[in-house]
Order: structure tokens, then C-alpha cells, then sequence
């Protein structure tokens, strides 16, 4: 794939991003880069706009204005057919409720990215199966969410986030549902398999613990990212 522009030290990148939902702005002109390899967690106050700037990067949402880049492509300009198939294969995504399919086994929900990327079922549980053991969770296969722990829940999220090896792995507060302990764990493992794998996380969070085992933090206020500290937070 070809650059078109944009700061080729960056693999996804956000120019004055400005969003608004109606008469509420939630973006006003926010910028950040993120190189590849990279554990950059955004902090922020409530309603600051973290979410919503995580959502702009991973192409869930269009900005009213400004650019997105993904390894210098437009991700903004794209259809919403590219973008979703953009996130589909590119993109890993743990949220702060884990949401995983009530309907589904543990290694199942694992296994969905690459059965929507097309893996045949039997190929694509081989692959979600060695999660269980490095993320603790070996015997709960065959549970479903209903039958796991907050915490055993989103190490299986977690795993869903990176078992089809994604760019980039989004997540939102993923140890915001967790006790202290649990979502360190969680936390540990995450940044862990990242490392593992080379994939690039964006986090949002609004806690220092969190945040403290990224790279780098930056700091969004009012819908702009007010600070860009390089030195790792001290929680
Ligand atoms: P944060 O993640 O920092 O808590 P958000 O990005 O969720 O902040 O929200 C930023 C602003 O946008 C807030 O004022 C919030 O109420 C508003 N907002 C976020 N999502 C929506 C939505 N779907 N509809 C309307 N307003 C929204």
C-alpha cells in the first residue's frame, strides 16, 4: 500500500479533528500520532472527548472535519464499506464491557475475527485455543460469558482483540468494569501480547495505573489533546 501523505513516522494519525453530535461538540480540532509499535494511552476528564477520538481513528466514526490516517491513507474519505473492511482486518477492539456474544463459547468469541475474515471454523479455533493458556484462562473454553468472571471475561475480549494479529489494537477503559487487581492483570496481558506481536494500541483511560504501563500519554481536555508527555506516567 502506497502513502498518500501525512507523517510517515505515524501509522495512524488524527489532524484537527472536529465532531460534533448535534449541538454538542465533542471534538474541536484534535490532533495526535501514534507510531507503530507504540502503547499510547488518552487520559482526560469525562466527556472530555476520548472516546470519540478513539472512534474517529478506528474509522467507526467520520469526522465533520479534519483527516484521518492510517499508514498515511485517508481513512476519513473512505466508503463506509472500506472502513468497515478497514477495522475488520486491520484493526483489534476491546471495550470496557468486554461484549462478547452471550450466544457463543469463549473460544468462539475468540475465534470470530478470523471467521469473519473468512477462517474456517476448525482453523480458526486452533488459533484462538493458545490464548487460553497464555492469557490464564485454560479450561474455560467451552464457557460462555454468562459462565465467566468480569475479569476472565475480558481476558477473552482481550484475546479477541489480538488473535488475527491486528495493526492496531483499540481499546476503551478495558479495566473500567475491573477491580484494581483484576484490570492490572488484565492490563499486564494486554500490553504483554501487544509487545508479543508488534501490534500498535491506542487506550483510553482515565486512570493513572493504566496508564502508567503505555509508552506515552496524552492528555485531551475540551475536545483537543491539550498535552503530549514522553515520559511514562507515574501513577
Ligand atoms: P469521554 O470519552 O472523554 O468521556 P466522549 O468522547 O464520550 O468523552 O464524549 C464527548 C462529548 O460528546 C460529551 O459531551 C458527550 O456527552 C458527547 N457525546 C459522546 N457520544 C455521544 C452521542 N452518541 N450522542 C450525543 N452526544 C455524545
Amino acid at each position: 500500500m502506497t502513502r498518500e501523505s501525512g507523517d510517515d513516522r505515524h501509522v495512524i494519525e488524527a489532524r484537527d479533528v472536529v465532531l460534533s453530535f448535534g449541538q454538542t461538540p465533542a471534538l474541536r480540532g484534535a490532533s495526535i500520532g501514534v507510531a507503530a509499535g507504540e502503547i499510547v494511552a488518552i487520559m482526560g476528564p469525562s466527556g472530555s472527548g476520548k472516546s470519540t477520538l478513539l472512534h474517529c481513528l478506528a474509522g467507526i466514526l467520520v469526522p465533520d472535519s479534519g483527516e484521518i490516517r492510517f499508514d498515511g491513507r485517508r481513512v476519513d474519505t473512505m466508503t463506509e464499506t472500506e472502513r468497515s473492511s478497514l477495522r475488520r482486518d486491520r484493526f483489534g477492539f476491546v471495550f470496557q464491557f468486554g461484549q462478547l456474544v452471550p450466544e457463543l463459547t469463549a473460544e468462539e468469541n475468540v475465534a470470530l475475527p478470523l471467521l469473519l475474515a473468512g477462517a474456517r471454523r476448525e482453523g480458526a479455533l486452533r488459533e484462538a485455543r493458545p490464548w487460553f493458556g497464555r492469557l490464564g484462562l485454560d479450561g474455560l473454553e467451552r464457557r460462555r460469558s454468562g459462565e465467566l468472571s468480569g475479569g476472565q471475561a475480558q481476558r477473552v475480549a482481550l484475546a479477541r482483540g489480538l488473535v488475527a494479529r491486528p495493526k492496531i489494537l483499540f481499546a476503551d477503559e478495558p479495566t473500567g468494569s475491573l477491580d484494581t487487581l483484576t484490570g492490572e492483570q488484565v492490563m499486564d496481558l494486554l500490553v504483554a501480547g501487544a509487545r508479543e506481536q508488534g501490534t500498535t494500541v491506542v487506550i483510553v483511560t482515565h486512570e493513572a495505573r493504566v496508564a502508567a504501563s503505555a509508552d506515552r500519554h496524552v492528555l485531551v481536555r475540551d475536545g483537543r489533546v491539550t498535552s503530549l508527555v514522553p515520559d511514562r506516567v507515574s501513577s
